[in-house]
């Protein structure tokens, strides 16, 4: 990795997992200006599919579960670092032993983690979700997931 200050090639002077060896964070000092920053290395998450209600498989975006989750806790006071941890957290369950999850325990884990953080914040996803008044509204939400 380049120095993002100079662009000079670094070299990794500490390194150590963090959160169960989910996470690796490595502490790095340029070679040319001996400017420190930290990198984090994770696994890469986009090995299981999604099932939905209508059967339908797709392959699990992060991107677009944590963009419903940001847009439903919006004007709460949670950071997003916290929903990117808690999107880690769930994702290194829901691989561990299936290869396929269902958008309904998808949901339901999420609302349970956001209970953990906020009980506003599980509110109001929990209310996105339940909020529905016909079946077309339901599935077209679970189509933008
Ligand atoms: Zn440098």
């Amino acid at each position: 990795m380049l120095c993002p200050k100079c662009n000079s090639s670094t070299k990794v002077i500490d390194s150590r997992d963090i959160e169960d060896g989910k996470e690796t964070r490595r502490r790095r000092e340029c070679e040319q200006c001996e400017y420190r920053f930290t990198t984090y290395e994770r696994l890469s998450i986009t090995r299981f599919m999604v099932i939905k209600s209508n059967n339908e498989k797709v392959p699990y975006d992060r991107n677009k579960l944590e963009k419903s989750i940001i847009k439903a806790i919006n004007k709460t006071n949670i950071d997003i670092w916290q929903i990117e941890k808690m999107l880690s957290d769930l994702e290194f369950e829901w691989m561990k032993n299936k290869q396929w999850i269902t958008t309904k325990r998808i949901w339901k884990d999420v609302i349970d983690r956001l209970k953990q953080i906020s009980i506003v914040a599980s509110i109001r996803y929990a209310s996105v979700y339940y909020w529905f008044q016909t079946k077309e509204d339901f599935q077209k939400f679970l189509d933008e997931l």
